[in-house]
């Protein structure tokens, strides 16, 4: 009896290293250890021996069944890290795995082009916090609570007084609050509005700027802007400033570029004016300069914003905004 439990258990030893695949390991598992398995039958059996062997044979059984158990836990194991116990070998003459570099995404290209362009103006680049105060988003650049401005923008309120900045703006305070003049500064990051559909996206980002300085004058705001404008797409591409309203500046203008797709004639992107809107600007409301403590009779300065999705999808004929986010590596793949 004490021979036979060991010759079933190198039995056992001796089908598992011939198993290679996870059905092969099953099929010896059921015959050692099933219900019907000879193992199994082995242990049932020890009760029908005389009372004296019982204790010595069962205790040997139950060491080869433990064993046994484990040694077909490793050969699982080996089998799923593809470590397979027989007839395995290595082709060294197969090629690499290719390295799949990444790339940047359109939106990061853009931003950071529109940084250098600035950067090279002179200008330094600031970044701030994307859930904001109310007195930072709002507040402070002349909205007060209640003010009917605050319906240009769907805001996403975290409590009564936090939201996610809907605007890069706050950190035209932030800075100024930091910083005595002359000041001149582009701040690129995320904002949110709670809007979704072919040109808006809940997220989104924006390139904010500031300049303060003692003489800061309108033709300042158009030489910069023009300046930028003709080093992002080219030096033929005309614009217009339109008269327009925003709270934190005054006067206030939107700057149009003549269409980058039809030259001007008219077509479906700019609805057929010829025109496309492109950023809002103006010069820094007093009313601004008051909440960080800047003279008003001493310094003036202008500050503009504009959308990077925007700017991408005119510059690469991107008709769709929610391409940029879903992540598709064959729109990704040709930037
Ligand atoms: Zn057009």
């Amino acid at each position: 009896m004490d021979k036979s439990i060991d010759s079933i258990y190198q039995e056992a030893l001796d089908e598992l290293d011939g198993v290679s695949a996870p059905e092969a390991l099953e099929a010896v598992q059921v015959r050692y250890l099933g219900r019907k398995g000879r193992l199994t039958a082995f242990l049932r059996n020890i009760a029908s021996l005389p009372p004296e062997q019982r204790a010595d044979t069962g205790k040997k059984a139950n060491i080869a069944k433990k064993k046994l158990e484990e040694a077909i836990r490793q050969c699982g194991e080996s089998l799923k890290s593809g470590k397979g116990n027989a007839g395995e070998q290595l082709d060294i003459s197969l090629p690499g795995r290719p390295a799949t570099p990444g790339s940047l995404h359109p939106i990061t290209r853009i931003t950071r082009e529109i940084c250098d362009i600035f950067a090279r103006m002179g200008f330094s680049i600031a970044e701030g916090p994307e859930v904001e105060l109310d007195y930072y988003n709002f507040e402070a650049l002349n909205v007060p609570k209640y003010h009917p401005a605050r319906d240009m923008q769907d805001t996403f309120y975290l409590s009564d007084n936090i939201v996610l900045r809907t605007q890069t703006s706050p950190m035209q305070i932030r800075v100024m609050e930091k910083q005595a003049p002359p000041v001149a500064v582009i701040a690129p990051g995320k904002v949110y509005r709670c809007d979704s559909d072919l040109t808006h996206t809940p997220m989104f980002h924006q390139v904010e700027g500031l300049m303060v300085d003692g003489d800061v004058s309108f033709a300042d705001l158009k030489g910069i802007l023009t300046t930028f404008i003709h080093a992002m797409f080219d030096a033929q591409t005309s614009l217009r400033f339109r008269p327009s309203f925003f709270p934190f500046t005054e006067p206030s203008a939107e700057v149009d570029i003549l269409c980058v797709m039809c030259r001007g004639k008219g077509c479906r992107v700019c609805s057929h004016s010829g025109w496309l809107e492109i950023l809002g600007s103006g010069m820094v409301h007093p009313n601004v300069f008051k909440s960080v403590g800047y003279d008003t009779t001493k310094y003036s300065g202008f500050a503009f914003g504009m959308g990077v999705e925007r700017i991408a999808m005119l510059k690469y004929g991107i008709d769709d905004i929610r391409k940029f986010f879903n992540n598709d590596l064959r729109f990704l793949r040709q930037f």
